[in-house]
């Protein structure tokens, strides 16, 4: 077998691998479908994730069949199709463990069926099941962003994540959504699935052009756009300070993006707007809703997937997932 892991800063190899026995409570996924993610991207420049391990092993969006089950399993059998729940197990999958999903054989320690281990729906491939990290980290920023039918949004960034948002507040009735992207491609993406628009913020007035498509409301004394939510997945440094210069009173910014370094920004402007910014991370219950959701949104969901590859040229798909135009980059193993 194989497994990705990370050596050493840009350092990231296929390595001869020998998976470890499982154990009266744990599970062996025969990996079907596993997504790369930009998280994977970031784990490789920083040189892997401390922790006590030589390596870092990648893959933390796998789906596959179920193999080996553990004798004190209950309620999942060899043959079923599972998606991995990777925050909800012990050892870290992908993300600082042992365990990576960029293998053929993914032990699963300390399994728990509905919450590490998820039964993928009926008619659903395991590529698209694949998407269902990345769209429970999207619907867990949508959330915390608490908007409602009716409101308007602007989402930072159409990456996979990005997109992901785009589509869950269409899908929640949340239609006047305008989407940011520097890369036309992304953009592309964004209004195929339903954004009102989609500007690149590095060649627009963004204050101007969301004047016209949300309004301006008089806010405390000075005058903020319409829009009542921000949602960054994007990370430029400009954000912050940009929403807060054009924020309207009471309105949201929910940083989803990952800021390596320090930034400043004018929190003395927030003071008339009573603005709220909060943060999301990872998706503490999403996922069963994003699975349920799967039958009924299947197609749009397709068209977050850019590129496919097999295992074998799973490095070419990290250089191809850090190229602007990309969308998802699915690996598909063999005989999948
Ligand atoms: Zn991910």
């Amino acid at each position: 077998m194989r497994l990705l892991n990370i050596h050493g800063v840009g350092d990231v190899r296929l390595d001869a691998y020998q998976r470890p026995a499982a154990g009266p409570q744990d599970v062996v996924v025969k990996m079907k479908a596993v997504g790369i993610c930009g998280s994977d991207l970031s784990y490789i420049k920083m040189g892997g994730i401390p922790n006590p391990l030589a390596t870092t092993a990648l893959g933390h969006e796998g789906a596959g069949e179920v193999i080996e089950v553990g004798a004190d399993i209950a309620g999942i059998s060899v043959g079923d199709a599972v998606i991995v729940n990777p925050m909800m197990t012990p050892s870290n999958i992908g993300s600082g463990g042992p365990e990576g999903c960029f293998t053929e054989e993914l032990l699963v320690r300390d399994a728990a069926v509905g919450v590490s281990i998820l039964p993928i729906p009926e008619g659903i491939s395991y590529e698209i099941a694949a998407l269902c990290e990345p769209l429970a980290v999207a619907m867990h920023g949508v959330n915390r962003a608490d908007v409602k039918a009716g409101d308007k949004v602007v989402v930072f960034g159409c990456g996979p994540i990005g997109l992901g948002m785009v589509l869950w507040l269409i899908d929640r009735g949340v239609t006047d959504v305008v989407a940011l992207d520097l890369a036309p491609e992304r953009r592309a993406r964004a209004l195929a699935l339903g954004a009102r628009a989609a500007l690149d913020p590095a060649n627009c007035d963004l204050r101007a052009e969301l004047v016209k498509l949300h309004g301006e409301v008089p806010s405390y004394g000075r005058v903020g756009v319409g829009t009542d939510a921000f949602i960054d997945a994007a990370g430029a440094p400009s954000i912050l300070t940009d929403v807060i210069m054009m924020a309207k009173f009471h309105s949201k910014l929910v940083i989803t993006a990952a800021y390596m370094k320090p930034i400043e920004f004018p929190v003395g402007r927030m003071l008339t707007s009573e603005m709220t910014i909060t943060t999301a991370v990872g998706y503490p219950t999403e996922m069963p809703e994003v699975i349920a959701a799967m039958p009924r949104l299947k197609d749009k969901l397709a068209s977050l997937i850019s590129h496919t590859l097999p295992f074998a040229e799973v490095m070419k798909g990290l250089e191809i997932a850090a190229t602007p135009g990309s969308a998802k980059v699915m690996i598909e193993f063999e005989d999948a």
